[in-house]
């Protein structure tokens, strides 16, 4: 049984769907970069094949270099500000969509959680699942 998973923004300008069986696997990331953007304790990810993502509206995206020298291009709405997705240019298969996005997100098993050398106190690492200090080894 496939079923859709849908999302959007604040605002409802931008919106997207995929199917559930197409996720990769899911993440928390802890890292400095994932906290200023979201303005919170952790950023939560899903990771999706780009050709499998729909989506509708045009994000606004912000590119920065990443820990390990790859550019991180964060999406998010012009309007509202919310954030949906990232990618890594060197990555262009994968998008990272971010699950408070989620319209429903109840479903959403988490796989690990990266950055958890830089989590703040008062947003523990989910002791729930695996953990790696930086980001996980390719
Ligand atoms: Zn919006
Ligand atoms: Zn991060």
């Amino acid at each position: 049984m496939s079923e859709n998973a849908s999302g959007s923004c604040l605002c409802g300008r931008l919106s997207y769907s995929f199917n559930k069986d197409d996720v990769i696997s899911a993440h928390h990331c802890h890292c400095k970069d994932c906290r200023k953007m979201t303005g919170s304790g952790k950023a939560t990810v899903i990771m999706v094949p780009t050709k499998k993502l729909k989506s509708s509206g045009k994000l606004k995206l912000f590119t920065i270099i990443g820990s390990d020298g790859s550019h991180v291009s964060r999406g998010f709405c012009p309007e509202c500000g919310s954030q949906l997705l990232s990618y890594v240019e060197e990555m262009p298969d994968i998008r990272f969509v971010k699950a408070g996005s989620l319209d429903d997100g109840d479903w959403l098993q988490i796989t690990s959680s990266f950055w958890s050398k830089s989590a703040e106190p008062w947003s523990p690492v989910d002791p729930t699942c695996p953990s790696f200090a930086g980001n996980p080894e390719p």
